[in-house]
């Protein structure tokens, strides 16, 4: 049975449920009973692919050199 992270938006709780995909959708009063809650993203995966975003080749060269100004010379 996939799992459902939802947060209580009346408290900030977030918390876990296990229902079936047909009741994804259904109301899941927070543990407090707070009605006014959302579904977040499903976490079925555990440990998932954190794609940082790589710095290129290059990086770190500022725009605009030096000897556009005329220091180099
Ligand atoms: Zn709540």
């Amino acid at each position: 049975m996939p799992r459902y992270e939802y947060r209580c938006r009346e408290c900030g709780a977030t918390y876990e449920l296990r229902r079936p995909m047909a009741q994804s959708d259904a109301p899941a009063p927070c543990p407090d009973g707070h009605q006014d809650t959302v579904k977040l993203l499903s976490t079925v995966a555990v440990g998932g692919t954190a794609s940082a975003p790589a710095a290129g080749p290059g990086a770190g060269g500022g725009g605009g050199g030096c000897c556009g100004g005329g220091c180099c010379g």
